[in-house]
């Protein structure tokens, strides 16, 4: 099977997050001292005995409240449990049982889906808190005690989780599918556009509704490969919320471009770039997933001059100077301009996400390029990259060993990968670079 889903589902204030950063935060150091990702997650993978799992982070559930954001949360949360294997429900010792844990519980359990306890906050080892056992009152089975500050009990709880699951078939998912997320405001052309690729396409396999309300997953073969459209029925209307549950507002996008491979960021033509298109589309850029912005409705824009296009790409290239990497194309889902082409890019920049650069030609050409131009140097001492090598793809994250972190100025760093992105082809996709000090004496053949 994929990679099974679990949500982390409780009241707000039980530990959640804490509870998500202890089961992931650490796994994903690889990219932690690369610039703009650091944000916070509620959508992660990790691995458990030798098994890989998502994990989902909801805003928090309170069951009874006439507040507009709590009852917003509750609908995110919604969305994650009906896309779960199994659900981590969390409740708090200090706290001990509340009638609103009751109501989660009982929500939960019209989901049908697996349910694991946990009793969070448990930070002392050795004494149970009386307290605990009022838990088997909800009807869930053994709580399993944790902290999720000391990570006591988690290991536990893990093994709680997998026991629903189907055995391991050892099958990854099949890999040969670009996985496509559409992503944007309502009614900017998102199922128009799956639509028109669908009808063109006269190999259609299936049109399966997808597990949620919110997404539909359409699979299907052409000439350019093998394809799954996510299409998400978009992010709502933005309205008044507060920073904290800001990020849970985006779960449902969110989960569709972490499913991805490539991302096509969907902006009217009629109506230009707007603060959540950039929004969303920083989403997939933090992910590091290939993104494409697709303006869309181009038919619909009037009085097009030969060069109206060509102005108009570089105002969005403006927008998303950020991503500078993501091509831009100009399309309209109704008529069927450009779709074509937009199917080539996507099959384009998914090979340049998923691309291997070799360490040996990739040190062959870091030393071109610093030969050409010389690594900065402070106070006497001059930067020296020893080695650079190609640790994961997708997107292609390169870890360069150096003398002395502080000397590697974003200037040089932007430098290096432009250096990357020319010599291999890889102009439209993220790029991540990590830098690593090393002592001196580790240098040896490899400094460069
Ligand atoms: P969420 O709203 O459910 O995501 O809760 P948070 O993860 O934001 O945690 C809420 C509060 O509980 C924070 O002040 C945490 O520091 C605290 N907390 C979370 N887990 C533990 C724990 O295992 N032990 C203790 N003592 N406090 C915790
Ligand atoms: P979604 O909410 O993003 O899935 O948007 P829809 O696909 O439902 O489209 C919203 C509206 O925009 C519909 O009335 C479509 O007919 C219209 N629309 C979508 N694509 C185009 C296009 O390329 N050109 C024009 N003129 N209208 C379009």
């Amino acid at each position: 099977m994929a990679k099974p889903l679990i949500a982390i589902v409780g009241r707000p204030n039980v530990g959640k997050s804490m509870l998500f950063n202890k089961l992931i935060g650490k796994r994903l150091s690889i990219v932690e001292d690369t610039p703009g990702v650091t944000r916070d997650r509620i959508y992660g993978e990790s691995e458990w005995a030798g098994r890989k799992f998502r994990l989902v982070d909801t805003g928090g559930i309170e069951p009874n409240t006439d507040n507009q954001i709590l009852a917003f949360m509750r609908e995110q949360a919604q969305i994650a449990i009906d896309n779960a294997d199994v659900i981590i429900f969390v409740t708090d010792i200090k706290t001990g049982l509340t009638a609103s844990d009751q109501e989660v519980a009982g929500m939960l359990q019209r989901s049908r889906k697996p349910i694991v306890l946990a009793v969070n906050k448990m930070d002392a080892t050795g004494t149970v808190d009386p307290d605990f056992y009022e838990f088997y009152n909800l009807g869930l089975g053994d709580p399993i005690a944790i902290s999720a500050v000391h990570g006591h009990g988690t290991g536990d709880l893990l093994d709680a989780c997998f026991q629903y699951l189907p055995p391991d078939d050892g099958e990854e998912e099949d890999s040969d599918v670009v996985q496509v997320a559409i992503i944007g405001k309502p009614n900017v052309g998102k199922s128009s556009l799956t639509n028109k690729i669908l009808g063109e396409q006269r190999v259609i396999v299936s049109n399966v509704a997808g597990t949620t309300r919110d997404a539909i997953d359409s699979y299907f073969e052409n000439s350019y490969g093998k394809y799954n459209f996510i299409d998400t029925a978009g992010m709502r209307k933005k309205f008044k919320v507060d920073d904290s549950i800001e990020k849970y507002s985006v779960l449902r996008a969110t989960m569709a471009i972490e499913r991805s491979d490539v991302c096509l960021i969907l902006i009217d033509a009629q109506e230009g770039v707007t603060e959540q298109d950039t929004k969303v589309a920083g989403l997939a850029h933090d992910a590091g997933k290939a993104c494409i912005i697709v303006v869309n409705k181009w038919d619909a824009v009037e009085g097009k001059e030969t060069n109206t296009m060509e102005l108009q790409r570089r105002g969005y290239a403006e927008c998303f100077s950020f991503m500078g990497y993501a091509p831009i194309i100009f399309i309209s889902a109704q008529t069927g301009y450009n779709v074509n082409k937009l199917m080539q890019l996507i099959r384009d920049v998914d090979a340049e996400n998923g691309a291997r650069v070799p360490t040996g030609v990739l040190n062959e050409m870091l030393a071109r390029a610093t030969a050409r131009m010389q690594p900065p140097s402070d106070k006497g001492r001059r930067l020296k990259i020893y080695y650079l090598t190609q640790a994961s793809t997708r997107p292609p994250t390169f870890v360069a060993f150096v003398n002395a972190k502080h000397l590697f100025h974003f200037s040089y760093q932007r430098y290096i990968i432009n250096q990357i992105r020319e010599n291999f082809g890889l102009e439209h996709t993220p790029i991540r670079l990590v830098v690593r000090e090393r002592g001196s004496g580790e240098v040896g053949a490899k400094d460069v």
